[in-house]
């Protein structure tokens, strides 16, 4: 029998589902982002998410605190250190195809009212870091963990060799950007830990989390992690006008920024991208789960804003379940 559409159910029974979904998605959610170990595939995580933005649009009044559509990321470690971020660090709308991609460019530039243009970049499939520098010294790295508040993991982004602990300009800033675990170094860990008798890492952003959230930088410096800064906080102080010049700004200050990204000022060049990058990824040496658009004028992107959760000037398409390649075992997760 075909399910019943949402229009057509009693508030009692919309209660009941949210109810349900947000209880099996938060323990999803602590299982992936606190306790670094999946036990279902994200497609699945992303439909019910889904089907939850779509009951909660149908009756707002049941849209609960503790919804994960309300909320960004997971409880922190209890054992690390904490650290405030004044500036969030947020999640990221998402859409699965491009008619999708395209409704949302559509209503953004109806929104402001003229053309706009994006920056492409790929979704590097690891977790947020923020680097912060004082007079041109590395003095704090840490996680999103909650958005607001994140993981203090300084010592063990020192060990990080791609980035840089000191600037060749006596700079205060903060960078943002992604910190994964190269395809090869997570073939190699997974190997010798099965050699071991150890529990297995389901895939390479629950590998790089486990191993950046450790309380032993030695550890960390073991796993070989990698990143792609891809944000300037408080752009202007600089004289960034867009995203394209900000990333190539942090390349010319010594971070790792990811060589792919291109300005699309239309559609077409917005689709080529996302064809190609998608026929490409398996050759890549990291792992990408999609693109992320984004408004590349930076003072457009300041104008549009956030919601409580994500940044309303970028999205991310995120790339079709036949093609996702996380592998979730049923292993014991020890980390
Ligand atoms: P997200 O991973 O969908 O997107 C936001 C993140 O993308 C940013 O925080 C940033 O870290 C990252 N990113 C990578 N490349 C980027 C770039 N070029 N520019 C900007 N950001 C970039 O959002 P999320 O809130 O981190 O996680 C939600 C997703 O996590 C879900 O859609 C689901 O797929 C997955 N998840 C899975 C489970 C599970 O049990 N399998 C549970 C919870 C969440």
């Amino acid at each position: 029998m075909a399910e019943k559409p949402i229009n057509e159910y009693t508030q009692v029974e919309a209660q009941s589902e949210v109810d349900a979904l947000v209880a099996r998605l938060n323990t999803w959610r602590d299982e992936y982002y606190t306790k670094d170990a999946p036990t279902v595939e994200d497609h699945e995580y992303d439909l019910q998410y889904r089907r939850l933005q779509d009951l909660e649009a149908a009756f707002p009044a049941l849209v609960r605190t503790d919804s994960p559509t309300q909320l960004v990321g997971g409880a922190t470690d209890d054992d690390l250190p904490k650290v405030p971020h004044p500036i969030p660090m947020l999640s990221m709308g998402d859409v699965f195809s491009l008619e999708e991609l395209q409704g949302w460019a559509e209503r953004l530039e109806v929104g402001v009212d003229q053309t706009v243009d994006y920056n492409v970049e790929l979704k590097i499939d690891g977790l947020s870091l923020s680097l912060v520098y004082e007079n041109g010294k590395l003095v704090q790295g840490s996680t999103r963990g909650d958005g607001n508040i994140g993981e203090d993991v300084t010592k063990n982004v020192r060990t990080i060799p791609d980035i840089p602990q000191t600037l060749p300009e006596p700079l205060n800033i903060e960078v943002r950007g992604e910190c994964y675990m190269p395809k090869a170094a997570f073939a190699e860990l997974n190997a010798s830990r099965e050699a071991e008798g150890q529990a297995i890492f389901a895939n390479p952003r629950n590998a790089a989390a486990g191993s950046l959230r450790q309380l032993d930088a030695n550890i960390t410096k073991a796993r070989k992690l990698a990143t792609f800064m891809y944000t300037v906080i408080d752009p202007a102080q600089y004289n960034l006008t867009t995203q394209h010049e900000a990333i190539a700004f942090m390349q010319k200050l010594g971070f790792a920024t990811n060589p792919t990204s291109v300005v699309a000022k239309d559609l077409a060049t917005m689709d080529d991208y996302i064809t190609t990058q998608t026929a490409d990824r398996d050759h890549l040496a990291y792992g990408i789960d999609g693109i992320v658009v984004k408004v590349n004028d930076l003072a457009l992107q300041a104008e549009l804003g956030n919601t409580v959760k994500v940044p309303r000037w970028e999205i991310a398409y995120k790339f079709p379940p036949e093609e996702a390649q996380t592998t979730i075992r049923n292993v014991e997760w020890t980390v």
